[in-house]
């Protein structure tokens, strides 16, 4: 499996985690940040396998965490 297959640059602002196109600056929502809102500035988004995968392993994870948390 290759990480592209989890995870796709972000079609709305190419990758770059900016926002792009034309700049609302009359309109009501205003970016202040200029994040890319659709991927919130990561530049990239999770496919549809990466998010089942995400779902799958998150309560797996959380119960590491605790453990190692535990540990100390
Ligand atoms: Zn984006």
């Amino acid at each position: 499996m290759l990480i592209s297959d989890l995870k796709e640059n972000c079609k709305n602002c190419k990758g770059t985690g900016f926002l792009v196109g034309h700049k609302d600056w009359d309109g009501i929502q205003t970016n202040f940040n200029k994040f890319c809102y659709f991927c919130s500035g990561r530049g990239f988004v999770f496919t549809e396998l990466g998010k089942k995968l995400w779902e799958l392993y998150l309560p797996d994870l959380k119960m590491l965490i605790h453990k190692e948390i535990k540990k100390k």
